[in-house]
């Protein structure tokens, strides 16, 4: 079955039919870089690189944009607060911001557009609908004319008199309906402006989108996304630009990912309780942030606490355990007179596949993370079972089966951006002697240090398998003499040779 989307227009989940078979385009809001990202915020940006990742381990080509909106009023209000330029502060957050995503671990966008470097498009669709009757100029701002798009409303399922109810802010006497949102902002004094057909001013943060999609996935595209908190107002602005402009329907699916509480109160910097990423990523390892929004389906809110770290702490552990038992019964000595454990190979073989299946099926149900999440557990487990069974006395065939589990477990967390390689095994090719650069030169003719020592071991292991391959002992029993003289042991095995220190 094919992929299935929640489509909060639609309010349903829908078959994903792209644009252009085997491509998708996708853009996500991205961050107004006047502050630090907090968890909310991490939390969106984690979904949609899970989905993005996932999509492509199922073979789609992803354009991915994520936009810098670093022209804003709030961008403003801190310049002038700080009695630095505007340009400053974005500069300082959009920093802060690289560091905190790369610091989670998220995939870079394929494009990421800076609002200010498309004044120009923006200006042009200002033009555009104001040609089509849709906006209105008054006093140098420009207003989109709500009542004038028939669709306005239809993403947040609001009518324009609920819109209103509850209205406590005074109504801008010039606008035609209260609803009306800017598209362009007349400059004050000293604020960082544009020449526009209506006088010196700056882009509305809503149009910033609408141009910056249109630019770099066109009039219409597969799959819009950011956080619920933007549905109203300003994807619902985005869609009556974006459609008013164009005439054609802007977005195939939008995607919401669910908000972050605080033990159960919201977020809110008036309660004291917002909780940045950068002072999470302090203390805690990226997985564990990933594995904490994995555990809870996108959509759904998370009551974050230190419980819910501390199980995703726990989480992390099982899983690094698991591996660490796995490589150390793939490296134990392989036993070939036990009689082989039949039954109990083939039902690892099983299991593994069945947890491929089942993960597969659960992401493919509009990324239920969660169900995904529970099936690893399950093949750890078979796994952790299995290795008891043997009592680490494993033949080639209990080995074979227990590295295919081990290497579709990487597989599928690899798929939703989870690294399990094991903190213990980076550093290792530092440990490697350097003779294996004078072994690389004189089996492959690679000049020295050309590339890193594990990587030229590597190439001298397939070398010497090739020798073997052709009958050719002298050469491959040279490559084993040697590195058994600098302390690397050889194990051959029916998947490959396998290294260790000894
Ligand atoms: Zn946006």
């Amino acid at each position: 079955m094919a992929i299935q989307v929640y489509d909060t227009l639609n309010r349903k989940k829908e078959e994903l039919i792209t644009r252009d078979p085997g491509k998708i385009g996708i853009y996500i809001c991205g961050p107004t870089v006047y502050n630090y990202i907090h968890i909310g915020n991490g939390r969106t940006y984690l979904s949609f690189d899970i989905i993005i990742r996932y999509l492509r381990y199922r073979g789609y080509d992803v354009t991915y944009v994520r936009n810098i909106t670093d022209i804003d009023d709030k961008i403003i209000n801190k310049a002038r607060e700080e009695g630095v330029s505007a340009e400053e502060i974005a500069r300082r957050y959009t920093k802060a911001f690289h560091d905190d995503a790369d610091g989670m671990g998220l995939a870079r966008p394929t494009v990421e557009p800076k609002a200010t470097d498309h004044i120009r498009s923006m200006i042009e669709m200002i033009e555009g609908l104001i040609k089509k009757g849709l906006a209105y100029v008054v006093d140098g701002d420009v207003y989109f004319e709500v009542t004038k798009f028939p669709g306005y409303g239809k993403l947040s399922h609001r009518s324009l008199t609920d819109m209103r109810a509850g209205e406590r802010v005074e109504v801008d006497p010039r606008k035609h309906h209260p609803m009306d949102f800017a598209l362009w902002k007349a400059a004050k004094p000293g604020e960082p402006a544009w020449e526009s057909p209506w006088g010196m001013g700056r882009p509305g943060w809503h149009i910033e989108c609408s141009a910056m999609s249109r630019k770099y996935l066109g009039d219409d595209f597969d799959i819009h996304g950011g956080g619920q908190d933007l549905i109203f107002p300003h994807h619902e602005n985005e869609i009556a630009q974006s459609e008013g402009y164009t005439g054609k329907e802007f977005a195939r699916y939008w995607m919401h990912g669910g908000m972050v509480n605080i033990g159960e109160e919201k977020m809110a910097k008036s309660l004291g309780n917002v909780i940045l990423v950068k002072d999470l990523l302090k203390e805690h390892n990226p997985n564990v942030l990933r594995l904490l929004a994995l555990g809870t389906h996108y959509r759904s809110p998370i009551d974050f606490g230190p419980e819910k770290l501390k199980e995703a702490e726990s989480a992390y552990e099982r899983f690094l355990n698991a591996r660490r038992r796995i490589e150390h019964s793939l490296s134990s000595e392989t036993v070939t007179m036990l009689p082989e454990k039949v039954e109990l190979i083939g039902s690892l073989e099983n299991a593994s596949l069945e947890a491929k299946k089942k993960f597969i099926e659960a992401m493919d149900d509009d990324f239920n993370s969660a169900a995904a999440l529970a099936s690893m557990f399950e093949l750890v487990k078979e796994i952790n079972t299995f290795i008891e069974a043997f009592g680490g006395q494993m033949t080639i065939m209990a080995k074979d089966a227990l590295e295919k589990a081990d290497r579709i477990l990487l597989e599928l967390s690899g798929a939703v951006g989870l690294d399990l390689t094991l903190p213990e095994a980076v550093g290792v090719a530092e440990k490697l002697p350097d003779a294996i650069y004078e072994l690389a030169s004189a089996v492959l003719g690679i000049a020295l240090d050309s590339k890193k020592k594990d990587q030229l071991l590597d190439e001298i292991l397939e070398r010497r398998n090739e020798a073997r391959k052709n009958k050719d002992w002298a050469i491959a029993d040279m490559i084993r003499d040697r590195l058994l003289k600098m302390g690397i042991e050889i194990e051959d095995t029916p998947l490959g040779s396998r290294w260790k220190i000894k």
